[in-house]
């Protein structure tokens, strides 16, 4: 059989590899959007099928199969667009994943139908740019039709559950931490009468992460594409994320009474804050400072979550039957409304106002930032990454000045940033996923979902300790396995 590595190769987004078997049937594990790619707004798609109509680099209708590692866009985001194109097969994934694919998706397509609309205007047989442009700009775009379809394709699949897809291919997905539903995916192939296994990270999670289980144990493969987003990095900060938040909002909220404003991803990483805050105020008395919650996306996914109470961590599972909830405590006020968000500005006293782009790069939290950066009272705590180009990025970087539209503001509130919110697990955890593995028995392992200094790191720790055969493949390199 042969796997090609289509995107997440020597770059952080895009996670698409296609296995081919010797039979010809070809399944995909994760097609996710690639935001490096994506960033040529449509003018430069490298494509190989189908000219300037498509972002895809292979043929959506000679695919069989899709299995999903998890919900985040960077593995599910380019689903859609196989629909669009003439796939009609199944997409696998846990039954969280999907539920979280449902409002990831949809949210999406929302935003490219805006893009849509703005490209096409208000008549549709004559576009505001020309035919041949727009179809370029909309090659890698989808709409909410698209996404209605492929949920008719979507089946779900319980963890450790050895799933037959057809005579000699059988899958397992393994719980994985790092976001509901996410999973390393086991695949058991029969060749010539040889059974090969082959392993598939997804992301891999962290030990003692609000609300999730850790990492499960991985079995034994043939083959194993792994991670490597933090290849060549360790967390800077340990221990209870509970006691970080606490310092930081008797810091920020009561010391100097002020405001904190917390850019968070609206799944997972909001999640984590607010059962963490939830826990604060129920378990430690500490003085309950107003909360706002100021995402749609987030208030649907926190039903998720709490649907989905079961798959999470003994200590959330306890607390839910105390509590018959995870996220619900006086001091948390909910923001549906784009008008209610708005009136934030005119709330003066201290509080803790949590929204997303988790690197303010669009969404509500933008306006927070805004209204917020010229206060030395203020407080904004970065707790994930911050790509190139967006405004979480200048600030982590130590930007004075800020630039919005026309206006430029001065940065006087103060920037903190912690890692005890990240997802993903750190070096320590990627080798001790990596060491399940007998270096004299693995055949071979992909570095992939990193940027080529973290996967060149990576690679050399692991040669270090005995698994010499660690491949970095570059986009659209096949191997035999
Ligand atoms: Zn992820």
């Amino acid at each position: 059989m042969q796997l090609t590595f289509w995107g997440a190769a020597r770059q952080v987004t895009g996670s698409t590899y296609l296995l081919e078997l010797a039979d010809g049937f070809k399944i995909l594990v994760d097609c996710g959007a690639d935001f490096t790619r994506d960033a040529y707004n449509g003018k430069n798609p490298t494509t190989l099928y189908r000219g300037n109509s498509s972002i895809l680099p292979f043929d959506p209708t000679e695919i069989n199969l899709v299995i999903l590692t998890h919900a985040h866009l960077d593995h599910s985001g380019h689903i859609p667009l196989l629909i669009r194109e003439g796939y009609e097969g199944q997409v696998l994934c846990t039954p969280p994943t999907f539920d979280l694919c449902k409002l990831l998706l949809m949210d999406s397509a929302r935003l490219h139908r805006r893009k849509y609309n703005s490209l096409v205007g208000t008549h549709k047989k004559q576009p505001k740019v020309p035919r041949e442009l727009l179809n370029s700009l909309m090659a890698g775009m989808f709409l909410e039709h698209h996404v209605e379809e492929s949920f008719e394709r979507f089946v779900t699949i319980q963890y450790n559950q050895r799933f037959k897809i057809k005579k000699g291919v059988h899958l397992t997905f393994i719980q994985t931490g790092h976001l509901l539903g996410a999973a390393n995916v086991l695949l058991e192939i029969e060749e010539d009468g040889v059974w090969k296994k082959i392993g598939f990270s997804g992301d891999i999670g962290r030990y003692n992460y609000p609300l999730l289980q850790d990492p499960d144990s991985f079995p034994e493969v043939d083959y194993l594409i792994c991670e490597s987003t933090y290849g060549a990095r360790y967390h800077e900060d340990e221990g209870d994320p509970a006691d970080h938040l606490e310092k930081v909002i008797q810091e920020t909220c009561v010391d100097r009474p002020g405001r904190l404003v917390i850019p968070a991803f609206s799944i997972g990483r909001t999640q984590a804050i607010l059962y963490t805050l939830n826990r604060l105020y129920a378990e430690r008395g500490f003085a309950p400072v107003k909360v706002f919650a100021d995402s749609p996306l987030a208030v649907q996914s926190t039903r998720v979550y709490e649907k989905y109470h079961r798959y999470l961590n003994k200590e959330a599972q306890g607390f839910y039957e105390d509590n018959e909830a995870l996220f619900d405590f006086e001091s948390l006020h909910i923001i549906e409304s784009a008008k209610e968000s708005n009136e934030l500005k005119n709330h003066f006293e201290p509080c803790i106002i949590i929204s997303s782009s988790g690197m303010i790069s669009g969404g509500r939290v933008e306006q927070h930032v805004k209204n917020n950066i010229g206060n030395p009272y203020a407080t904004i705590l970065m707790i994930g990454y911050a790509a190139d180009g967006t405004i979480g990025r200048e600030l982590l970087d130590g930007a004075k000045i800020l630039k919005f539209n026309n206006l430029e503001l001065p940065v006087a509130a103060d920037i903190r940033r912690t890692d005890i919110f990240s997802g993903h697990g750190d070096l320590d955890d990627l080798v001790q996923f990596v060491q399940q593995q007998k270096p004299q028995k693995v055949k071979k392992v992909f570095l992939v979902h990193g940027d080529l200094p973290s996967m060149v790191s990576f690679q050399a720790t692991l040669q270090m300790i005995g698994y010499q055969n660690v491949e970095t493949p570059a986009k659209g390199e096949m191997f035999e396995l």
